[in-house]
């Protein structure tokens, strides 16, 4: 098991679901998963670079299996694209994050909330529509949600993303290019995408201090997203010297294990309230 984002629990080891066996059991363990709440949004906050005051919080998806422990979303979520599972779990995904800005909002927090969208989902005839269904229910604020979604799938089926993106758009929703720097996407597509904001990925950050190139690099995405009036988050700052550096090249907002790691709802509410006061 090896030590990652859930606060200091032990995660599950990737290694141990190679064989086929393991697969169906786990893909079992999960279709029941999601009928039995043990799947939980954590947390990480986001915060505004120069002042270092949350601005909204990502959610990630945890699993509390009750055998295996912690299980993180690199193994289920590729599980369960593969096996069809994916809709059902952003379906609940979708729910509990309305649910929980709600519960903010009640308590008079003003919480925005991103959350990942897999090219899998965006492929779905009715994601747009469940997202706005779900926002209307639970009386939700449509610009207090982002949906990040990642360079790569925003490069992979261009008119089905782009339509999926214009009506989130449409309905309020705000949208983030997620692992920014991985992908291809060309200045002209960049150009089309209704987003606001472009999350530089991790493995840039964790160069800043070795690499000029990947200072080079952040500098021009900073750029570039100042030239097409987007904002500039970067993911995965773990250091003092990263936070300086990425200041200092105007990046706006700041997440990473620097800050805070994933966490339950009710550790951010803490968190936030204590950054507040
Ligand atoms: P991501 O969207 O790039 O999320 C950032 C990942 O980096 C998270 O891992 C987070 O815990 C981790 N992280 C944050 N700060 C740091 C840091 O300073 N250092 C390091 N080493 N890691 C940091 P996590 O939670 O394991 O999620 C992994 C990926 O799984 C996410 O990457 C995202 O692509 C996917 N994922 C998570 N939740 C969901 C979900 O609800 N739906 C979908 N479709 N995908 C999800
Ligand atoms: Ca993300
Ligand atoms: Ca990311
Ligand atoms: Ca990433």
């Amino acid at each position: 098991a090896k030590r990652n984002g859930g606060g200091n629990q032990v995660m599950f080891d990737p290694r141990m679901v190679a064989g086929a066996r393991e697969q169906v059991d786990l893909l079992r363990d999960l279709r029941r998963a999601i009928q039995h709440h043990e799947l939980e949004l954590y947390y990480q906050p986001k915060v505004h670079a120069p002042s270092g005051q949350i601005t909204g919080a990502e959610a990630l998806m945890r699993w509390h299996h009750p055998q295996r422990g912690m299980v993180g979303p690199h193994i289920f979520i590729p599980l369960a694209e593969k096996f069809g599972l994916i809709n059902a779990l952003g379906n609940w995904l979708i729910e509990d994050v309305c649910k929980q800005i709600r519960t903010w909002r009640d308590g008079g927090l003003r919480m925005r909330v991103a959350i990942n969208l897999s090219v899998h989902q965006l492929r779905q005839e009715d994601l747009v529509d469940r997202i706005v269904d779900a926002l209307h229910r639970h009386r939700v604020e449509p610009g207090l949600l982002t949906c990040e979604i990642t360079e790569s799938a925003a490069m992979e089926d261009t008119r089905t993303t782009l339509q999926v993106i214009e009506r989130l758009s449409a309905a309020g929703v705000h949208l983030s290019i997620d692992d920014f720097g991985t992908g291809y996407s060309s200045l002209s597509y960049l150009r089309q995408l209704a987003a606001e904001e472009l999350k530089i990925d991790r493995s840039f950050v964790m160069d800043l201090e070795s690499s000029a190139d990947a200072r080079a690099i952040v500098d021009a995405v900073v750029k570039l997203a100042q030239a097409l009036g987007l904002k500039v988050v970067a993911e995965g700052v773990e250091t003092e010297a990263q936070q300086k550096i990425l200041r200092t090249l105007g990046c706006d907002e700041l997440q990473g294990f620097l800050f805070a790691k994933p966490m339950s709802a009710k550790a951010l509410t803490l968190w936030a309230i204590k950054d507040e006061g």
